[in-house]
């Protein structure tokens, strides 16, 4: 893409200035950003895959050996595998005519048995932060689609619009680095905490909460926030502060937010140190959730019942003529269930539908309960159609030892309910 404005063509001319890197550069990623290996054989010969050497050690029973050729540590692996392939990322972190700039290198090493290693070097993403915050990004041609998803070398670094691949974790930052002054002087100390160098950078220059939490040293939060594009940093800030001014510096970002989403619920003082600052986050974090499950579930309790008192008009002009029916074979009672309150009652004690899939308003059935000694077994639905029992279900819709003796019992009194329909 051509540079349009001033600041993309300032960018892009600059970036013409930028030297290569060195080669004490690409030795340094070399070493640091890449496994270094030596194939051991059943018969004790080990193989450098950085120059190829071989020798025979029969005793050597550590993990790591230092090859005697080329001098590289190297880790021993018993494999049969005769190519190894990695790619990684290096970044060099640097400044440049008043920018900071961030420079990646896409590293590829391919290793095989005998051979000198091949190592491939190539800068893919620049990125270039001026002291407010404003950036562009230099970039290699990248197409994605379903078969090709790579940097193409033979493409040149132009300005490229945003994606979220520039936004690259590298495996290794070359320890040598270079600062804006703003930069240091909002807090940045050489540590990212995690974070992309070009999200710290940015944040730090645009965001001074984020700043602030840098140099609080909370990096749990800052890390979060930075993640989540700090979409929610200002509603969390009061309490945020409360912390920082009590020193309780907090590890899990995402769980102290959610914690403090809670208290708000439970209708507790974000403000207060005694909620937003717990010794143990996971304990009360858990401690408050069960409190939520709780209260919700008196919640829908409650608006169940509210319902139900709305429904027991139209329940009563339904089923009035069938109140009092009740029968009892000596042990087992069965009656009527005669309001909405007792169905929302039947349903919780036995946790079946019998009240949330409105039977009471069923224009075909008629709902019976049936007890010992007041306590509730199953629960009876008649068709006043076909005058039969269509179901019978006790705890959970399972049936108890009774559940025979309960149908026939219905069945033996029906007429009882067939005499009221006629009224
Ligand atoms: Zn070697």
């Amino acid at each position: 893409m051509k540079p349009k404005n001033r600041f993309q063509k300032q960018v892009m001319e600059l970036s013409k200035q930028l030297p290569s890197i060195t080669s004490k550069q690409e030795q340094w990623a070399r070493r640091y950003c890449f496994d270094h290996i030596a194939k051991k054989n059943s018969k004790g010969v080990f193989t450098c895959l950085e120059c190829g050497h071989k020798w025979t050690d029969k005793s050597y029973t550590a993990n790591i050996v230092v090859c005697p050729c080329c001098k590289t540590k190297l880790e021993i692996k018993r494999t049969r595998q005769r190519v190894f392939k990695q790619s990684e990322y290096f970044c060099i972190v640097t400044t440049f005519k008043g920018y900071q700039v961030l420079r990646f290198f896409y590293l590829n090493v391919y290793k095989k048995e005998s051979q000198q290693a091949h190592f491939f070097c190539r800068e893919v993403v620049q990125r270039w932060i001026n002291p407010q915050g404003k950036y562009e990004t230099l970039a290699l041609l990248r197409p994605m689609n379903y078969f090709q998803d790579k940097w193409i070398f033979n493409s040149d670094l132009e300005i490229r619009p945003e994606r979220a691949l520039y936004d690259i974790m590298p495996t290794k930052i070359y320890p040598y680095y270079r600062i804006l002054p703003e930069i240091k002087r909002n807090g940045f100390k050489g540590v990212y905490h995690d974070n992309t160098p070009f999200q710290l950078f940015h944040s730090i220059l645009t965001n001074n909460r984020i700043e602030t939490l840098l140099k609080a040293g909370q990096y749990g939060l800052l890390r979060y926030f930075i993640r989540t594009n700090c979409t929610t940093l200002d509603h969390y800030w009061a309490s945020i502060r409360i912390c920082i001014r009590n020193h309780y510096t907090i590890k899990d970002g995402s769980m102290w937010c959610d914690y403090v989403n809670m208290l708000t619920i439970l209708g507790k003082d974000t403000n207060s140190p005694k909620y937003v600052c717990p010794i143990d986050l996971k304990a009360e974090h858990n401690r408050r959730h069960t409190e939520i499950l709780k209260q919700r579930e008196k919640e829908e309790q409650e608006q169940k019942k509210r319902k139900a008192m709305e429904q027991e008009q139209r329940f009563i002009g339904m089923k009035a003529k069938f109140f009092g029916i009740a029968f009892t074979d000596g042990t087992i009672n069965i009656r009527v269930l005669e309001s909405v309150q007792e169905y929302l009652e039947e349903g919780n004690v036995l946790h079946h539908c019998v009240f949330a899939n409105e039977y009471h308003l069923k224009p075909n059935s008629l709902i019976l309960s049936a007890t010992i000694s007041g306590k509730r077994l199953e629960t009876i639905e008649v068709s006043l159609e076909t005058m039969k029992v269509i179901q019978c279900r006790g705890l959970c819709n399972r049936n108890t030892e009774y559940h025979d003796r309960i149908i026939n019992l219905v069945h033996r009194n029906m007429k009882q309910i067939r005499q009221r329909m006629v009224v």
